[in-house]
C-alpha cells in the first residue's frame, strides 16, 4: 500500500514538474527562432556548420564552424529572433594562420541571448555595434594579448540573468561587422569597436558577416556543451541553398512553409 501510494505521489510530482523542454529533449528543441535579419535583404549563407575548404586552409586546426554565417554589408541591422535576456561583450585572441600571419580570431563584439523557455543560448558575433539601450556591454578581461568575456559568457545562467536585459523578438540588438577577425591592426574592445572598415581590413575573404550560434553551456558556464545548427542541417555551405525559402530545424515557419524573419 505504502509503495503504491508513493508511486502515485511520484507520478503526480513528475506530472507537476512537466516541462516541454524536458520532453522534447529526446528529439531536440522545437522550432522557436526567426531569421535574425530583415526579410527584404538579399541573403545567403557563406559558411555552414562545417567550414568550406578555403577557410579550413587558413586555420586547419579549427575544422568545424558550429555556426552559420550570413555575409552582409557593414552596419546591417541584426534583430532578436526570439524573446530572451541579452548582454554583450568582446572576445578576440591572436593565432598564427597557415601562411604564418598573426591574425585576430574569436567572436569580436557579440550579443548573447538566453532563451528561458527553450533553455538555450543564441549568439550574434563580429558585430560593428550593439544597441546599448537594450543590451548591456560587459567589459572583457585582458589575458596576455587576448580578450576573454569571463564576466559575461563564462558564467552560470543565474549570473548571466543578473547582468542581462530582456529583449523581444524583432528588437534591434546590433549591427553586422567583422570585429574579432583582425589582420594587421590592434583591437581594443569597446562598443562600438574602433574599427574603420575603409582602413582596417579582415583576413576573412567573406568580409563583414553575421555569425549565428545556438548552444547550451555547462552549469558553471565554463564552456559550450550541446550545440545546434539553427537550420538543423550540420553540413557545408552548399546544403543551405533553400533555407530562405523553406523553414527547417529551429526556424519557425509561416503557414505557407516559408521561414519567419525577425523583421
Ligand atoms: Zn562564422
Amino acid at each position: 500500500m505504502m509503495s503504491s501510494l508513493l508511486a502515485i505521489g511520484l507520478a503526480v510530482f513528475a506530472a507537476g514538474n512537466y516541462s516541454p523542454w524536458e520532453e522534447s529533449k529526446m528529439d531536440g528543441p522545437s522550432a522557436f527562432l526567426a531569421i535574425p535579419l530583415a526579410k527584404n535583404l538579399k541573403l545567403e549563407i557563406s559558411q555552414g556548420w562545417v567550414y568550406s575548404d578555403d577557410e579550413r586552409s587558413i586555420h586547419p586546426s579549427i575544422p568545424t564552424h558550429f555556426a552559420v554565417d550570413f555575409p552582409s554589408a557593414w552596419g546591417t541591422p541584426v534583430y532578436a529572433p526570439a524573446d530572451g535576456v541579452a548582454l554583450a561583450s568582446y572576445h578576440t585572441y591572436d593565432m598564427v594562420d597557415s601562411q604564418g600571419r598573426t591574425i585576430g580570431y574569436g567572436l569580436g563584439l557579440f550579443v548573447a541571448i538566453w532563451h528561458d523557455k527553450q533553455r538555450l543560448y543564441t549568439s550574434y558575433s563580429h558585430l560593428s555595434g550593439v544597441n546599448d539601450k537594450l543590451v548591456p556591454y560587459i567589459q572583457p578581461s585582458l589575458e596576455g594579448l587576448n580578450w576573454q568575456p569571463r564576466r559575461a559568457l563564462y558564467v552560470s545562467i543565474e549570473t548571466f540573468r543578473t547582468m542581462a536585459k530582456p529583449v523581444k523578438r524583432g528588437d534591434l540588438i546590433g549591427y553586422v561587422g567583422y570585429s574579432g577577425l583582425r589582420l594587421g591592426y590592434p583591437e581594443v574592445p569597446s562598443n562600438p569597436p574602433k574599427i574603420d572598415p575603409l582602413v582596417n581590413k579582415t583576413w576573412d575573404p567573406h568580409g563583414a558577416h553575421l555569425h549565428w550560434e545556438v548552444y547550451t553551456r555547462t552549469a558553471d558556464g565554463g564552456k559550450k556543451d550541446e550545440r545546434y545548427d539553427p537550420f538543423g542541417i550540420k553540413g557545408e555551405r552548399e546544403k543551405y541553398a533553400n533555407v530562405f525559402t523553406k523553414a527547417q530545424g529551429l526556424i519557425l515557419a509561416n503557414p505557407d512553409g516559408s521561414p519567419q524573419f525577425a523583421k
